[in-house]
């Protein structure tokens, strides 16, 4: 059950080019979160609240930590919180991913930007459940990058950039069969990039995570709908989302 709540700013760093990591502690938050949820943040100035995915989760030290990139005054105002102030989130909020454990034996993750976050979150939740994973992470340069030795840790990753600063130069979808054999994919960044990740996989189960604009969070303001393959004819990214299975929605 989510919940509207305080947490506690712990950390607070800038671990890429405008990209913020930041750490929050809340007992319940850290025991009912799961990979691929996000925490409905309200930034101040705002009224609306920002939603940003839960990229890991210790359960432990009773912490998630959030990666977002510095976009506009509401990230912005984020950003300068300090360890001690308290930031008023709903979450954990959507559904989350589902993890296949049978028959899966190997997932292959791609995602790009600001869709990398809840992967992180996902590889760590696959290596616990002694699934094998395979990543392919996209950023725009160098200066962009995150985690790359955290992925590296856990499976075989494979870097991508828009400029070639790192890794190879291109898009993600250039080295897809390089991942070689897996039984699911996962999925996580902008539209377009989804779009090509699913026409290239096609056949291969897959489940998309969507990070569009949102509003209430709540599935009552219906600012981010999605065309899908149900009966209304749509599903809404924050209530029936953000993660979908990669035949659900029409992108
Ligand atoms: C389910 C979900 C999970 C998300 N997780 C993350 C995350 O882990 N890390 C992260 O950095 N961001 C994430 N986002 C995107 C994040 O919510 C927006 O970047 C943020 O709300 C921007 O707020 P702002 O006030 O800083 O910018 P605004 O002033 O609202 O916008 C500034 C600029 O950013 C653009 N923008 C705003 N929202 C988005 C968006 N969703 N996609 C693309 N462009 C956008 C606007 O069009 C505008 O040009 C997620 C979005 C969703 C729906």
């Amino acid at each position: 059950m989510k919940k509207r709540t305080e947490m506690t700013v712990e950390t607070v760093q800038e671990v890429a080019l405008d990209t913020i990591e930041m750490k929050l502690n809340h007992p319940y938050i850290s025991t009912a979160a799961q990979p691929g949820q996000f925490l409905h943040v309200l930034a101040e100035g705002h009224t609306l609240r920002r939603p940003i995915s839960i990229a890991s989760i210790d359960r432990e030290y009773g912490t998630i930590t959030i990666l977002f990139k510095v976009m506009g005054s509401g990230t912005k105002n984020l950003a300068a919180m300090k360890p001690g102030m308290e930031v008023n989130v709903v979450g954990p909020s959507g559904n989350g991913f589902t993890v296949q454990e049978t028959p899966a034996r190997t997932a292959l993750l791609v995602g790009g930007g600001i869709g990398v976050p809840p992967l992180y979150g996902l590889a760590e939740e696959l290596q616990r459940k002694g699934i094998g994973v395979k990543s392919i992470l996209g950023f725009q340069s160098r200066a962009h990058v995150f985690y790359k030795e955290k992925f590296e840790r856990i499976g075989t990753t494979y870097m991508v950039t828009d400029d070639g600063t790192l890794g190879h130069h291109g898009l993600v979808t250039d080295i897809l069969d390089k991942a070689g054999r897996f039984d699911h994919y996962y999925s996580c960044g902008p539209i377009p990039m989804l779009k090509a990740v699913r026409e290239q996989l096609r056949g291969h189960p897959g489940f998309l995570s969507l990070e569009e604009r949102m509003g209430c969070g709540t599935g009552a303001c219906l600012a981010c709908v999605v065309r899908a393959e149900t009966e209304s004819g749509y599903q809404k990214i924050c209530t029936d989302g953000p993660v979908f299975d990669a035949d659900e929605v029409i992108l």
